[in-house]
């Protein structure tokens, strides 16, 4: 039994959020995730996963987390810190290394960990950071466990971030620029060319979460590959829990610069790592991203996007500014976006819908994520029910 004044206080403050329309309903999966899922009972069209390339249920990576499960058993043990870790980790460390063409690389728990114990392990007082507006909330907190000063610049906006660089240049002791490589919400790119040039002028750290753009981008090494900047990050930040369908998350950078994070971030020091079987899956779809096939499921998650985006456009729907499989339908509207999705589950397709706090208001949208394993028919079948509930309520 909690104290009845927690028990009132949470409650009231619980209630002020389902007013607010803040609240998450969380579907249940009984399925694997995959292009088509069985979600609350039934089998649905899936536009609401980061799985792109439709690894998450891959006989491969099954049978490779089988293996070493056999091997290795199941847990860890302890923090990878004090007990070690299992030594399919040195193999997956150099793998990520030569998928971000990097001198060396880590994995960490996820990839909220990486954000949040390696921004403040690599700058301290003195230092300043700059962040795009629109950042990953795990890069936000990372930054206010630091003890650097913050410094916000506009979305994707280079010569914001140029006016900001000559406010802080040459009071600060270092300067870290942090940002997205594909923004989450928008489906944008971040102008990394651009970013680059200016931390090359203004001599600062240059820091590139690629979550989303990774397995997307630049044959699957991502934003930085794509725009043709990998060797100006000096962080090269992802996840295995998005295009490469598994869980943790990595970092790439030099060794020494590894090395220091390694005994510096908290989040790696005192956090238990994912068990050895991840990480054998983990190596797994690295290989299969980087192969042959890995290019060919990336062709065919951008034929499928450039279709689903053109019909969306071809209904009337305003897409945004997405360049990547994240298509939003921006809708304005917090009470017709949660209805558009619910009547799209009703039609057996599952998208997710985007309301403030998440973005801003008057911006209120569903976001779709294109998968590799979609076919024709998942894709027209989810262009007809927006039509259909898109019309109707509207919003084309
Ligand atoms: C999803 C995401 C994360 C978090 O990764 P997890 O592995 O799910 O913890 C971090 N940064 C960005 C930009 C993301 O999109």
């Amino acid at each position: 039994m909690v104290r009845p004044w927690v028990k009132e206080y949470y409650g009231l403050k619980l209630k002020e959020l389902i007013e607010r329309g803040e609240i998450w309903e969380i579907k249940r999966l009984m399925s694997p995730a995959g292009p088509r899922a069985v979600v609350d009972g039934r089998e649905v069209v899936v536009l609401a996963s980061n799985n792109y390339l439709n690894l998450a249920n891959d006989p491969r990576l099954k049978q490779a987390a089988v293996e070493a499960m056999e091997k290795y058993g199941w847990g860890p043990g302890a923090v990878w810190a004090i007990a070690g870790y299992h030594e399919i980790l040195d193999a997956l460390h150099r793998k990520i290394a030569e998928f971000k063409r990097t001198e060396a690389a880590l994995v960490f728990p996820t990839g909220f960990a990486v954000n949040a114990g390696t921004i403040p392990a690599i700058v301290e007082q003195g230092d300043v950071i700059l962040s795009d507006e629109l950042n990953h909330g795990s890069i936000i907190d990372g930054i206010r466990l630091s003890r650097a000063e913050k410094v916000i610049y506009k979305h994707c906006d280079p010569s914001d971030l140029e006016d900001k660089l000559r406010q802080v240049h040459g009071k600060y002791k270092k300067i870290l620029i942090v940002t997205d490589g594909v923004f989450s919400m928008d489906g944008d790119i971040a102008p990394l060319r651009e970013i680059a040039k200016l931390a090359r002028e203004y001599n600062a750290m240059l820091y590139v979460d690629d979550a989303h753009g990774e397995g997307v981008l630049g044959e699957g090494r991502g934003s930085p590959a794509h725009l043709g900047v990998e060797e100006e990050v000096d962080f090269h930040v992802g996840t295995f829990s998005k295009a490469l369908g598994s869980s943790g998350g990595m970092i790439g950078s030099d060794h020494e610069v590894i090395e220091y994070i390694r005994n510096r971030a908290r989040s790696w020091l005192l956090s238990t790592g994912f068990p050895p079987a991840v990480a054998a899956a983990n190596l797994k779809a690295l290989e299969i991203v980087m192969s042959d096939e890995g290019r060919e499921r990336i062709r065919r998650l951008w034929e499928n996007r450039e279709y689903f985006k053109k019909g969306l456009e071809g209904i009337g729907f305003n897409t945004g500014k997405s360049q990547t499989p994240i298509v939003p339908v921006i809708i304005g509207d917090t009470k017709k976006t949660r209805e558009l999705a619910r009547s799209l589950f009703d039609e057996g397709v599952f998208v997710v819908p985007i309301v403030y706090p998440m973005v801003a208001r008057g911006t209120e949208r569903i976001r779709n994520q294109v998968n590799a394993g979609h076919t024709r028919d998942d894709l027209d079948k989810a262009l007809a029910a927006y039509e259909k509930h898109g019309r109707r309520l509207g919003i084309v």
